[in-house]
C-alpha cells in the first residue's frame, strides 16, 4: 500500500469507487467472512447477491452503516452482537450483549442429550442457566414432544430466550412452549417439578483466567462465562442439585472447560450417577460431560399437573 501524505487529495476523500459491495470489501481489514457478514446485515442482502451486484452503487447512508459496524468489530466487538444473531443447531438466534454468544461446541450438548431422551416419550427437560435459550430451543425444535424448563438469574438474558423461543418454535408444538423462569441454579423452580433430562452450559471459566480478557469474551455477560472462583463451583451446584431433581434413570449433561473433564466426572460419580463420560468436540477436547441416575430416585409424577392434557 501506498503511504498516505496529507498533500495527496486521493488519501483525504475515499474514491468513488468505494461505495460499491466489491470495493468495500476489498479495503476491509477484516477477515473477508466477517466483512460479507457486516455487509449483508446491512444491506438486508444474501452472500450470493454480493457477487451478482458487486458492483453497484450504494447509498451513502448504507456506506456509513457498514464502515460503523466495521470500525466496532475492529475496536473487538464480536459479530454476532454487531448483527444481533448466531446461527446455532440450524437456528438462527438473537443475540445481545446480555447473552453468552451460541458456540459450535454446545452443539455436542444438544446432540448428546437428544441420544439420552430418545427412547423416553414426551421427555421433561431442564436447561440450566439458558442464555440466549439455544439449548432448550434447538431441543425442543427436534423433539416436539419434549417438555423443555429453561431458567437464568438474568431477567435481561430470559428476556432474549423468551424471544427466540416465541419466535423459533411452532406455537402449538405438542409439548407446548417452552417454560421460561427466572431462577439462580434450582432455587426457585417449582418443587414439584421433575426431570428425565438435565443440560446446562454453565459459567465454567476460573476467575484469573486471561481468556476474560480476550476477544469476544471481553463484550459477552461476565457472569455468563465465569463462577467468579475455581470454574467448578456452578457445576458443583447444578451435580448437587440434580438428584432431587431427576427421574428414576434420569441423565444429566454439562458443558465444561477443556480441562475440567476429570473433575466433572468425579463430581458425578461421587454424587451417585453411573454410566459417567466425556464426550470430545470436534478440536478432540473432552468439552462435555453426564452421566444417569443410579439407585433410587425420589418419587418423581409422571407428568407436572399443569402440563398434563
Ligand atoms: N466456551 C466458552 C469459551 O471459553 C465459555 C462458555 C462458558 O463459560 N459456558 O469461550
Amino acid at each position: 500500500m501506498m503511504p498516505a501524505t496529507p498533500d495527496n487529495p486521493a488519501d483525504r476523500a475515499p474514491p468513488a469507487t468505494a461505495s460499491t459491495p466489491a470495493a468495500l470489501l476489498r479495503a476491509s481489514p477484516l477477515p473477508p467472512l466477517e466483512a460479507r457478514i457486516l455487509l449483508t446485515h446491512v444491506l438486508g442482502w444474501r452472500h450470493t447477491q454480493l457477487i451478482t451486484r458487486s458492483d453497484e452503487a450504494l447509498d451513502s447512508a448504507s456506506v456509513e452503516r457498514y464502515l460503523t459496524l466495521q470500525a466496532r468489530r475492529v475496536a473487538g466487538e464480536p459479530v454476532a452482537q454487531l448483527v444481533g444473531a448466531r446461527e446455532f443447531f440450524g437456528l438462527d438466534f438473537e443475540v445481545t450483549p446480555d447473552v453468552l454468544i451460541p458456540r459450535p461446541e454446545t452443539e455436542l450438548l444438544v446432540e448428546t442429550a437428544l441420544a439420552a431422551m430418545e427412547n423416553i416419550a414426551r421427555p421433561r427437560v431442564l436447561d440450566l442457566g439458558t442464555g440466549t435459550g439455544a439449548i432448550a430451543v434447538a431441543l425442543a425444535s427436534t423433539r416436539p414432544d419434549a417438555r423443555v424448563w429453561a431458567l437464568d438469574r438474568s431477567a435481561e438474558a430470559l428476556a432474549v430466550a423468551t424471544r427466540n423461543a416465541a419466535r423459533l418454535l411452532e406455537a402449538k408444538r405438542p409439548g407446548g412452549t417452552v417454560s421460561l423462569g427466572q431462577s439462580d441454579w434450582y432455587d426457585s423452580l417449582e418443587p414439584a417439578l421433575c426431570f428425565d433430562l438435565i443440560v446446562s452450559n454453565p459459567p465454567y471459566i476460573a476467575s484469573g483466567d486471561p481468556h476474560l480478557s480476550e476477544g469476544d469474551l471481553r463484550f459477552e455477560p461476565r457472569g455468563a462465562l465465569t463462577d467468579e472462583a475455581d470454574g467448578l463451583s456452578a457445576i458443583r451446584a447444578i451435580v448437587a442439585g440434580a438428584p432431587a431433581r431427576l427421574a428414576a434413570h434420569g441423565a444429566l449433561w454439562i458443558e465444561h472447560g477443556y480441562d475440567q473433564a476429570q473433575a466433572v466426572r468425579a463430581l458425578l460419580s461421587a454424587q451417585g450417577f453411573t454410566q459417567v463420560r466425556s464426550e470430545r468436540d470436534l478440536a478432540g477436547i473432552e468439552r462435555i460431560t453426564g452421566g444417569r441416575l443410579g439407585g433410587e430416585a425420589p418419587a418423581c409424577p409422571e407428568y407436572p399437573a399443569e402440563r398434563s392434557q
